[in-house]
C-alpha cells in the first residue's frame, strides 16, 4: 500500500528529528498535502496509527491540513486555482495547464515532548 510507505517515511523524519531536537515523544502532527498528492486521507490515516504503534509517535494526533492545487495556465498567462490534475482553467477552459502546487505533502509542525 502506498500510504504505508508514506506513514513510514513520516516517523522515519520524526525519528530523525528527534534526535536533531532532543525530544522523546511526538504528541500531535499536522500534516499539509495539496489535492493532487495522490494520498488518500483515511488511508494515511490508518497506516500512520499502525506504523506509529512501538515509536516515539506512538498515539500520537494526525491532523491533515488540505492546500489548495495551483496551475500555470498558458493561455491566461496566470496562476489558476485547481482542484485536480487535468482540470481545465476555470477561466478559459483550456488544458494547458501546468501544475505549480498541489502535488506535495509535507510535515508543517510537530507538537513534541
Ligand atoms: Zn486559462
Amino acid at each position: 500500500m502506498h500510504e504505508m510507505s508514506i506513514a513510514e517515511g513520516i516517523v522515519q523524519v520524526l525519528e530523525d528529528q528527534a534526535r536533531v531536537q532532543n525530544y522523546s515523544r511526538v504528541e500531535k502532527v499536522w500534516l499539509e498535502i495539496g489535492p493532487m498528492a495522490g494520498i488518500e486521507l483515511d488511508s494515511l490515516r490508518f497506516c500512520f496509527g499502525a506504523v506509529t504503534r512501538g515509536t516515539l509517535a506512538e498515539n500520537a494526533a494526525l491532523e491533515i491540513i488540505e492546500t489548495k492545487g495551483e496551475a500555470w495556465c498558458m493561455h491566461c498567462a496566470k496562476t489558476v486555482a485547481v482542484r485536480q490534475r487535468f482540470d481545465a482553467c476555470p477561466d478559459c477552459g483550456s488544458y494547458q495547464l501546468q501544475v505549480t502546487s498541489g502535488d506535495e505533502m509535507r510535515i508543517k509542525e510537530l507538537e513534541v515532548n
